[in-house]
């Protein structure tokens, strides 16, 4: 297929997303697709790494958002990667001439004029541009080597990530391997990834190349048909970063009342209800109560029924919609239920009714396990954190700790910081902030030493003792995007890594996690109860305790929603980047930063203690709970389990029975 000047050429980049959504490569190929005609804001983390050749390493222009934040440190490991080639190679390092944008020169002409330097004389190219086959991109790196006798030209790309290259880094590398061969007649044998660890990762193309091709026919099909404009928005593991996802994609799906809001649903879910005949969360509220408790054998109660209804008719006043009309597709499937697990279905449509009567009444309801179900959903983990539901949830006391981090995981390109170790203790008879900073690698450790020690000292002291926290979902998230395991993901293992090398702080720390001192309030929460809230993030919860933040703007515009995405605020880690790396980017250190940090930790502990106080409240309040705190059961583990699994089997056969009537038209 001939490259041809006037087709849209695909980049790595965009390919990249395209494998995680289709969706993606019909909004950006096709503008009259997007509710938002002008482009969306910013553009991907590599496409415009791939279109920008910066300034050399020096003072950078400050990123205006979290998502640029990730660009600038990607290229300044790129730029990294390529001082260390020059210190290496020295002149051998040939730097492609820059595309001569300001003359309107096009990639095209530019790749045509750049021509091919892979000639053996230079042993590192960097920033190659290629054209073949419909794809354009910009190789990072060529690195010159032998094969056989003969010059062949390896790429390397620099990637951000601090472990195992990713699908999409392969595919871009598999790429410039067969725009290597298409110039010079030699296909490269190996191709590299330069990680943000400092690691290399090296791979065979052999071992990659029948996936390539496959996936080539199926990109010479996008390209020839400039791609399909019929796909639909599906939620993916790209879009907590991509360009569409607050402007065109979230929109739409809340316009259509989707799935995707459904706290705790999965694709498979999604995929089972669809194929029923249920699309949307409102679908899946309003199954009638009569239909599940035919396959359960849960006590459905009426209080929540009258409170559903009355927000149905809310619904259905407001949007001029009924339920025949939402139910019409699951009517003609003949009211089938998916296939989901009985209990895992019965807790999505009890979730959907909830988030269903926040929605229309703005109350945000909640439903409480009961003691039994709070049994079954802790006695399968480990004996430290068995304690975490309502039922074994400690009574506050006054020696208790409220506790929480910020990090930082992109601090540097090599390794991310803890830089404020944030508690409330009780002092005098009210409750204090203290806040630790770190600023370097050696005062985190070291606050992580003075932090642990003064944990352990008033353990020691006052056994009853425990430390609240609330384990973000947002650090998991954000150590997700640089694919290096949990360092930052759980405050025990935050604390476990500083001590890897220092054996008494550690065994002080495994006291600690042994004697179950920690107690996390975020599996406190999801042991216990449902709430009418489309995530469980400490945000949504303090709403329940009635918690009121005092920094409001760093709370509403954190870098990660409870949904996964990225917001472009300035959230904390945003504010420590400006701060910590004031020089690089030629602004001014301004304190005020940490003061905004600090502010926006001391709502974090405030909150967590605040939501103990509250879930407390609630196990008094329920008749069916225990008035006090529950010992943690320590031999009934197996019984539990074999009782709930004789349940699941009885449930299993109804299910079937009821499969087998409906097929059979009984
Ligand atoms: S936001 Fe998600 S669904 Fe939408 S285009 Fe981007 S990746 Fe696809």
């Amino acid at each position: 297929m001939p490259s041809s000047a006037k087709k849209t050429l695909l980049s790595p980049s965009k390919i990249t997303a395209w494998l995680d959504c289709e969706h993606y490569l019909t909004l950006k190929n096709n503008p009259e697709r997007r509710r938002n005609r002008k482009q969306s804001r910013g553009t991907s983390d590599s496409e415009k790494s791939e279109t920008l050749q910066e300034e050399e390493i020096g003072i950078l222009e400050a990123p205006t958002d979290f998502a640029d934040m990730l660009r600038k440190k990607g290229d300044l490991h790129e730029r990294k990667c390529l001082e260390n080639y020059k210190e290496k190679f020295g002149s051998s390092v040939f730097e492609v001439p820059e595309q001569n944008r300001e003359e309107g020169e096009s990639f095209e002409a530019w790749v045509e004029r750049v021509g091919n330097p892979m000639n053996g004389e230079y042993e590192i190219i960097f920033q190659m541009p290629f054209i073949y086959e419909g794809v354009r991109g910009i190789a990072d790196f060529l690195e010159k080597t032998e094969n056989n006798g003969k010059v062949v030209y390896e790429p390397v790309d620099s990637k951000l990530a601090r472990a195992g290259a990713k699908q999409g880094h392969l595919l871009q590398l598999l790429f410039y391997t067969e725009a290597v061969e298409d110039l010079t007649g030699e296909r490269p044998e190996k191709i590299h990834v330069e990680l943000g660890s400092g690691e290399r990762e090296s791979f065979l193309v052999s071992d990659y190349w029948w996936y390539w091709q496959r996936l080539r026919k199926k990109l010479i099909k996008v390209v020839e048909t400039d791609s399909s404009t019929d796909t639909k928005p599906e939620k993916c593991s790209h879009c907590g970063i991509c360009e569409f996802y607050w402007e065109e994609c979230r929109p739409e799906w809340r316009a259509n009342d989707s799935l995707v809001f459904l706290s705790g649903v999965r694709k498979t879910h999604q995929v089972a209800l669809k194929k029923v005949g249920i699309e949307t969360l409102t679908g899946l509220a309003a199954i009638p109560e009569s239909h599940l408790s035919e396959v359960s054998e849960y006590n459905f109660d009426e209080e929540s029924e009258q409170v559903f209804q009355k927000a149905i008719n809310i619904w259905a006043k407001k949007s001029g919609n009924n339920l025949d009309d939402i139910h019409s597709e699951w009517n003609a499937n003949q009211k089938k239920l998916p296939e989901i697990e009985i209990n895992q279905l019965l807790k999505l449509w009890r979730q959907a009714r909830l988030q269903v009567v926040t929605a229309q009444t703005k109350e945000i309801p909640t439903h409480f396990f009961s003691e039994q179900e709070m049994l079954e959903k802790v006695t399968e983990r480990e004996k430290s954190k068995r304690g975490e539901s309502l039922l074994h949830l400690p009574e506050m006391n006054e020696h208790d700790i409220y506790l929480d981090f910020e990090g930082h995981p992109f601090w540097q390109i090599k390794e991310g910081i803890i830089f404020l170790f944030g508690y409330l203790e009780k002092k005098d008879g009210k409750w204090e902030y203290v806040q630790l900073w770190s600023h370097d690698k050696a005062t985190e450790k070291e606050k992580a030493t003075q932090l642990v020690e003064f944990l352990h000292d008033r353990y020691k002291t006052h056994s009853e003792m425990n430390i609240y926290h609330y384990n973000h979902t947002e650090r998991a998230l954000l150590s997700d995007l640089m694919n290096d395991g949990d360092p930052t993901s759980s405050i025990v293992s935050i604390l476990g890594h500083n001590f890897e090398d220092s054996p008494p702080e550690k065994q002080k720390l495994d006291e600690l996690v042994n004697a179950g001192t920690f107690v996390d309030l975020l599996a406190v929460v999801r042991n216990s109860l449902q709430a009418g809230t489309e995530s469980y993030s400490l945000k949504e919860m303090e709403l329940l305790a009635g918690f009121t933040r005092n920094r409001k703007d760093l709370a509403e515009s954190g870098e990660v929603n409870g949904d996964g995405s990225i917001d472009k605020g300035a959230g904390a880690v945003f504010e420590f980047e400006l701060y910590a790396n004031a020089d690089l980017y030629g602004i001014e250190k301004d304190e005020d930063r940490l003061k905004r940090i600090a502010d926006y930790n001391k709502d974090d502990v405030e909150a967590t203690r605040e939501l103990h106080e509250w879930l407390i409240r609630k196990r008094e309040e329920n008749e069916r709970l225990p008035d006090a705190t529950s010992p943690i059961p320590e031999d009934q583990e197996e019984e539990t389990k074999s009782e709930y699994m004789q349940r699941v089997e009885i449930l299993k056969e109804k299910i079937i029975s009821k499969i087998e009537e409906e097929r059979s038209g009984i």
